[in-house]
């Protein structure tokens, strides 16, 4: 279908979907019940317009305001993660100048899910669908709910929040964003536990897990969802 020569971007947004579906297939799992974020952040409305075009829809963000800047000149079907910590001061800001805002991930307190259950209140919108985000790493880390209080506050969220939609965990791994098959295991037994205490179906629940160097084994290990971005993008270059 590709007349004109496709960007080295799109070309690694395919590359990434026919390995996520081979490791779909590794894991006897359907290629559907996988689904791909590319992360932008830092990278240009052109270069993120690119994969748009190409038919991606999923894509994540992790500071607010440049969010907020870029969101507009996308059309209204993107689907629009928050990905990450998020402050609650900032839950506000980041809902109504999103208002394609798909999920939150990164939920960690239940200030922010306070916050973010008031801010959507009243906008009219569905409720928003949120992620907890779990430490799994056991370092000392300014982000994520400990393992032992994942249904804590998953409860929370359920029964205090109408306007969120508790919809499963996500988890960085280590400080250093690399991760290990225990993080996965650890994500998926806070997984096992909360189903079983809530009542929710295992199908109905996410887990966000898998970045660029890991995303594979991640699937392997029960993602539904994993967060791309400079294996698609390219590496990210930060002015300090
Ligand atoms: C930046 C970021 C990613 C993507 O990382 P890559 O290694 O570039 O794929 C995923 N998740 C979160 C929360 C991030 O901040």
């Amino acid at each position: 279908m590709a007349t004109a020569a496709e960007s080295a971007t799109v070309q690694a947004l395919r590359d990434v979907m026919q390995r996520i579906q081979q490791a779909s297939e590794r894991a006897n799992r359907p290629v559907s019940s996988v689904r791909l974020v590319a992360v932008s952040k830092t990278k240009p409305v052109k270069m993120i317009r690119e994969v748009y075009d190409a038919g991606h829809r999923h894509f994540g963000e992790n500071y607010v305001q440049e969010l907020i800047d870029k969101a507009p000149q996308f059309p209204e079907d993107t689907k629009w993660h928050f990905i990450g910590h998020l402050q609650s001061n900032k839950a506000k800001a980041l809902v109504t100048g999103v208002p394609n805002l798909y999920m939150v991930e990164g939920v960690d307190s239940e200030k922010v899910a306070d916050h973010l259950d008031k801010a959507v209140s009243g906008l009219g919108r569905p409720p928003l669908k949120v992620l907890v985000q779990v430490n799994t790493s056991g370092e000392a880390s300014k982000s994520g709910v400990e393992p032992s209080n994942c249904v804590e506050l998953a409860k929370h969220i359920e029964e205090k929040c109408p306007n969120l939609h508790f919809s499963g965990f996500m988890t960085i791994g280590n400080l250093d964003y690399t991760s290990t098959p225990e993080n996965f295991k650890t994500l998926a037994s806070c997984q096992e536990k909360t189903c079983r205490e809530l009542g929710i179906p295992m199908e109905e629940f996410e887990l966000s897990m898998g970045m660029s160097s890991d995303f594979e084994l991640a699937i392997e290990m029960g993602s539904t969802n994993v967060r791309v971005g400079s294996t698609i993008f390219g590496a990210r270059e930060y002015a300090t």
